[in-house]
Order: C-alpha cells, then structure tokens, then sequence
C-alpha cells in the first residue's frame, strides 16, 4: 500500500500519513459466468470454413473483501477512515 502518497485531508501534508489500522468488515462471493464461443474448422485449404458450434460458459469465482482503513496525519494529528475495496478473481 502507497501510504506514503496519501495527503492528510485537513493539514495537507504528505508524507506524514500513518496507517493506523486496516479492519476487514464485509466479504462477498459472487460467481460470474463467462461465455466462450466455441467453433469447429471443416474442410481444408480453400474450403476451409469456420462453423459456430455453440457455446460454452466458464463460472468465474469473485471474491470481494471490504476494509475499513485507518489513517492518521503525524503532523496534526488528524485521522480519517477510508473504505477500501479489494476484488480478486480466479
Ligand atoms: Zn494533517
């Protein structure tokens, strides 16, 4: 995580922002169906045709994980909390 990047939103410093605490408060699972077209090659040469043969579905497991992210500026102190969503598929 690019913490240095942060800007503290009520002095504006950079640099001075610190992860205070990283909070997982929600996952979610979906399945994504995923079309594929599936085709045959008949013939060869120059008759050689492409032929639609359907259509084939691949689920694609989603995994979504919220957290709720600390923050506090070193500089004045400030903290804030961000939502931070993270999604991994396979
Ligand atoms: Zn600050």
């Amino acid at each position: 995580m690019r913490d240095f990047l942060r800007k503290c939103p009520a002095c504006g410093r950079r640099f001075a922002v610190r992860l205070q605490s990283k909070k997982l408060v929600a996952t979610e699972e979906n399945t994504q169906q995923i079309a594929h077209d599936v085709v045959v090659l008949a013939g060869g040469g120059r008759d050689a045709r492409v032929i639609p043969a359907g259509v084939t579905y691949e689920d694609l497991h989603i995994e979504t994980e919220k957290f709720a992210v600390t923050y506090e500026c070193g500089r004045c102190h400030h903290s804030w909390t961000e939502a931070v969503t993270k999604v991994e598929k396979g």
